[in-house]
């Protein structure tokens, strides 16, 4: 057994994180082919204007196509990845192929943002915003459709150097979001600073507002403070119509979840948006 199963609720120690397990190991010398070899594939999951629910972007979200594991989804190798310098290859493997399915869409006339997730470490590259805006030039995708989604741990773990880095990204004309907004340790006087547009709130509050009416007053609460720092909100974790109900009526501008949609490769996903668009016409 690990630590972890002892109940104390806190992972003191993962076998799969050990830095030296050759499990570890091996899991990550295949997590390097797979960058190169075309088996990591991209689903996007919509995200819709509330109220009325007219698509406005994508998140993209990573899978690894893994030859005998199936479809092993970012949990089991993310975080891996985010403790080596792997993450870099991949972050920029994630954002070149969400450009060229944008731009793939607005050839096809569907103008979507696309949003990427982007780890602690890509924030301490210091060749990272170069990075960004070489991949928007080759895939000839304007800023502006581009969101970048950062966690509060990715902030807090330097928030100097983070507040730098996303200040010359916005300063591209790139739209940045907090991620899991709400579980973490941001504090107040480092959000007001933050050059950022947007908030995720985290979907642990939003899946369980129906249950919980202290977790319906949280999401009210991040909402109003959102729109005070003049920020966009998003709620993730959307599960039913209820839910999505009472976040357009708190005025929570986007919602995104599995009531909306599941994440899905692009091809299926574009069936959806066709009969998304043929129900309204
Ligand atoms: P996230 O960025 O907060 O993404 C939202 C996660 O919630 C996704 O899980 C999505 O499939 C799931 N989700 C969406 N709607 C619902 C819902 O209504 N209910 C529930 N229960 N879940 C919902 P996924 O795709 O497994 O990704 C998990 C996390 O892995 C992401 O959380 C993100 O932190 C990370 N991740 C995914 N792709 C990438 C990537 O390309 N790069 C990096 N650095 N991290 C990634
Ligand atoms: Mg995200
Ligand atoms: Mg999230
Ligand atoms: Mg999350």
């Amino acid at each position: 057994y690990s630590a972890k199963d002892l109940g104390s609720g806190v992972c003191v120690y993962d076998v799969s994180l050990n830095d030296h397990s050759p499990e570890r190991l091996g899991l990550l010398g295949q997590l390097r082919r797979a960058i190169d070899t075309g088996e990591l594939v991209l689903h996007f999951q919509p995200k819709v204007a509330l109220p009325g629910a007219e698509v406005c972007g994508v998140e993209a979200l990573v899978r690894w196509e893994h030859p005998q594991r199936g479809l092993v989804p970012p949990a089991d190798f993310i975080p891996l990845a985010e403790r080596t310098p792997l993450i870099r290859p991949l972050t920029r493997y994630v954002l070149d192929a969400a450009l060229e399915q944008c731009a793939r869409w607005r050839d096809a006339g569907r103008v979507l943002t696309v949003a990427v997730n982007v780890s602690a470490r890509n924030l301490l590259d210091e060749h990272f915003v170069e990075e960004v805006q070489e991949l928007l030039a080759r895939r000839r995708v304007p800023a502006s459709s581009l969101e970048l989604e950062v966690t509060e741990s990715a902030i807090t773990a330097d928030p100097d150097r983070a507040r730098r880095i996303l200040t010359r990204l916005a300063d591209c004309g790139v739209t940045l979001s907090i991620d899991d907004f709400g579980a973490g340790y941001t504090s107040l006087a480092q959000l007001k600073d933050l050059p950022v547009h947007q908030l995720k709130i985290d979907r642990s509050f939003v899946a369980r507002m129906a249950a919980e009416p202290s977790n319906a007053l949280i999401v009210r609460s991040v909402v109003e403070l959102g729109h005070n720092l003049g920020l966009t909100t998003v709620a993730e974790g959307v599960e039913d119509e209820a839910t999505c109900d009472s976040l357009g009526a708190m005025g929570c501008d986007v919602a995104q979840g599995y009531y909306v949609c599941r994440p899905m490769a692009a091809e299926p996903l574009e069936a959806w948006f066709d009969a998304t668009v043929a129900v309204r016409a």
